[in-house]
């Protein structure tokens, strides 16, 4: 199902200039910056330039160059901060309600830096 894109959405400024943001990295599709309020010592969104709600759009629409551009990039980001030893990393996605998603554009979290818990808590 396409969801609406709301246009107006915070990520969406960042890629527009509007609003301020600590680039990581920059790619011809891909945006990667620090998180305004780091869960982890190290904490990444990595968002795509295109309209996309969340991970099941990005993942049904964007063109292939899109894909490979963005997962690159993510991989970029991991091995710049230095994530991709024993140690490790999460990267993960919110969507909808349930996946408590705050911001409509898809972005993957990249957190490390330290044990970062269980996956989902219990409540
Ligand atoms: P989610 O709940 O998965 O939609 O995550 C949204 C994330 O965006 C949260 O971790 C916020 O701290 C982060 N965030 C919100 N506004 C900004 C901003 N202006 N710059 C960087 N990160 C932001």
């Amino acid at each position: 199902m396409t969801k609406a894109y709301d246009p107006n959405n915070i990520f969406a400024r960042i890629l527009r200039g509007e609003i301020p943001n600590k680039t990581v990295l920059e790619t011809a599709h891909s945006l990667a910056f620090h998180d305004i309020s780091p869960q982890a010592p190290v904490h990444v969104l990595v968002i795509p330039k295109g309209a996309y709600v969340d991970f099941a759009e990005f993942a049904a629409r964007a063109p292939a160059e899109e894909l490979v551009d963005f997962h690159r990039a993510c991989a970029q980001v991991c091995d710049m901060l230095g994530l991709t030893g024993p140690e490790g990393y999460r990267a993960i996605t919110n969507a909808g309600s349930h996946g408590m998603q705050e911001v409509p554009h898809y972005h993957l979290h990249i957190l490390g830096g330290r044990v970062l818990g269980r996956l989902v808590s219990p409540d």
